[in-house]
C-alpha cells in the first residue's frame, strides 16, 4: 500500500481513460483550428484579486472555492477557478488587440474549486474553453454555439439539449431584480440558507439554486424584463442559430453561476448524467474586459469539462478506437541477441512501428506473458539460434501462430500484417 494518497477530490488519469481525454482534447483542437481560434496557455495561478475582480465577489466560486494561499513572498496567489478572468488579463497585458480584432482564443487545462466532491464535481478538474474579444453581433453568439455543436457531433454526442437565455445588459436586469425581489420576498423565510444571502447580495442566482428548484420554476421570466435592445440582440441570436440549423430550447431559468455575463446565456445540457448534467456552459460578457482594466471590448466565451465530457461519451456507449496498443515486443535472450534487439528496434521505430524491447534480464516465458499483456499485435523472437541462421522468429499474437522468417525480410513483413489487421 501506497504511503500516500491522492488530495481530495483529486484523480489519477491512467488506462483506457487517457484514449477518452486524448480523443476530446484532439477533437476540439481541431473544431477550433476550423473555426480560426488560436491557442493561449495562461499559468495556473493568479493574483487573488484577478478572480475577486473577474469571477466576481458574490459568486460561490469567490466566496467559497477557491484555493488561496500566501506564497514566500507574502502575494496572495489562487490556483485559477476558471479560465476567462486569466485570458482576458492576458488578452489585455499582451495588447493583444493589435494582432487583429475581433481575436478568438482558446485553453485548454487544470482548474481548482474547493466543492464537495462527487461524480463529475471534482477539486482538480479540466476545462476546454475559448472566448471571443471585441464584437458585440449577435452572429459570434451563435457562431460559438454553433461551433460547440459541431464538436459534440465530431465527438459522437446525441443525448444532449442546448439551452439558451438572455439575461440582458444591465438596465434590463435591474428591472428584472426588483421583479425576482418581489416574487421572492414571502418566500424568503422557506429558503436555503445559502439563497438567503443570495436573495440579498445577488437575487438572480437565486434561480440557478438546486434545492429551491419549485420557486425557480415558477418564478418571472427574465425575458418579459429585456428591453428594445436586448430582445434585438437575443432574436437575432435565434435566428442564427435557426440559419445554422443548431437546435436549441429557449430556457429563461438559466442564469450562470458567474457574476460577468450580459445578454446572452447558454448551457449545454447532457441526458444521462444524474445532478452533474451541463457539459459545457458559456455566454456573452461585454463588462469583464474593463473591469479587469482594459478598454472596452465586448466579448463572448465558454468552457467545457472534460470529465462531465468522458462520463457523457461512456454513458453513450461511445467507443474510441484509436489504438495505443504495442504493434511488436521484441523478445531476446543472451549477449548478442540484446545487440540484434537494438537494432532490429532501431528499424522498426524509424518505420513508426509502435515498440517495446525487453529491456530487462528475464527469460522467454516471462517476456512473451508480458507482451500479452501489453495487448502486443506480435512478437519477434530472438536468440543464439536465430542468430546464428540470421533469421527471426515471428508470432501473431492473437492467432498463436509462429514462423521463422528471413532477418532482411521481416520488417516487410511486419509492415504488411499491420496494414491488414
Ligand atoms: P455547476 O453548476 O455544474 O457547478 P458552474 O456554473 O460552476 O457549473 P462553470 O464555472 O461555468 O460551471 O464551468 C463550466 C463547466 O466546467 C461546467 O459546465 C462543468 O462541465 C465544468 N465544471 C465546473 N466545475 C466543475 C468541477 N468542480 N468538477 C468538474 N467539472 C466542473
Ligand atoms: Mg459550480
Amino acid at each position: 500500500m501506497s504511503k500516500f494518497k491522492r488530495i481530495k477530490g483529486t484523480q489519477d488519469i491512467y488506462g483506457e481513460d487517457i484514449k477518452y481525454w486524448d480523443f476530446i482534447e484532439k477533437t476540439m483542437k481541431k473544431v477550433f483550428l476550423k473555426y480560426g481560434f488560436k491557442e493561449i496557455r495562461t499559468p495556473i495561478f493568479e493574483s487573488t484579486d484577478l478572480f475577486n475582480r473577474g469571477v466576481g465577489e458574490g459568486t460561490d466560486i469567490v466566496q467559497k472555492e477557491m484555493y488561496t494561499f500566501e506564497d514566500k513572498g507574502g502575494r496572495s496567489i489562487t490556483l485559477r477557478p476558471e479560465g476567462t478572468a486569466s485570458v482576458v488579463r492576458a488578452y489585455i497585458e499582451n495588447s493583444m488587440i493589435n494582432f487583429g480584432s475581433p481575436m478568438k482564443l482558446f485553453y485548454n487545462g487544470p482548474m481548482f474549486r474547493y466543492e464537495k466532491p462527487q461524480a463529475g464535481r471534482l477539486r482538480q478538474f479540466y476545462q476546454i474553453g475559448a472566448e471571443v474579444f471585441g464584437t458585440e453581433y449577435p452572429l459570434s453568439d451563435a457562431e460559438v454555439i454553433c461551433m460547440i455543436n459541431d464538436a459534440f457531433k465530431e465527438l459522437g454526442l446525441n443525448n444532449y439539449t442546448i439551452r439558451l437565455n438572455s439575461i440582458g445588459k444591465k438596465e434590463s436586469r435591474e428591472e428584472y431584480k426588483n421583479i425576482l425581489k418581489n416574487y421572492y420576498s414571502d418566500k424568503f423565510d422557506d429558503l436555503c440558507e445559502d439563497c438567503k444571502i443570495r436573495y440579498e447580495n445577488n437575487i438572480l442566482r437565486l434561480l440557478d439554486c438546486k434545492i429551491d428548484t419549485n420557486y425557480a420554476k415558477n418564478a418571472p421570466s427574465i425575458l418579459e424584463s429585456l428591453n428594445h435592445e436586448d430582445k434585438m440582440h437575443f432574436d437575432s441570436v435565434k435566428k442564427h442559430l435557426e440559419t445554422m440549423d443548431v437546435p436549441f430550447i429557449v430556457d429563461d431559468k438559466i442564469v450562470r453561476g458567474l457574476d460577468y455575463y450580459t445578454q446572452t446565456v447558454f448551457e449545454f445540457i447532457h441526458e444521462g448524467l444524474g445532478a452533474q448534467s451541463t457539459l459545457a456552459a458559456g455566454g456573452r460578457y461585454d463588462n469583464l474586459v474593463s473591469e479587469i482594466g482594459g478598454n472596452s471590448t465586448p466579448a463572448i466565451g465558454f468552457a467545457m469539462g472534460i470529465e462531465r465530457l468522458v462520463m457523457a461519451l461512456k454513458s453513450e456507449n461511445i467507443i474510441i478506437d484509436d489504438c495505443e496498443d504495442i504493434d511488436v515486443y521484441i523478445v531476446n535472450s543472451g549477449e548478442s541477441a540484446e545487440f540484434e534487439a537494438v537494432r532490429i528496434a532501431r528499424e522498426l521505430r524509424d518505420k513508426g512501428i509502435k515498440t517495446f524491447m525487453n529491456i530487462s534480464k528475464r527469460g522467454f516465458s516471462s517476456q512473451m506473458k508480458h507482451a500479452n499483456k501489453l495487448n502486443a499485435s506480435f512478437a519477434v523472437i530472438i536468440g543464439e539460434d536465430e542468430i546464428d541462421k540470421n533469421i527471426v522468429t515471428f508470432k501473431d499474437m492473437e492467432s498463436g501462430e509462429q514462423i521463422q522468417v528471413e532477418r532482411g525480410w521481416f520488417v516487410n513483413l511486419i509492415l504488411e500484417k499491420l496494414a491488414n489487421k
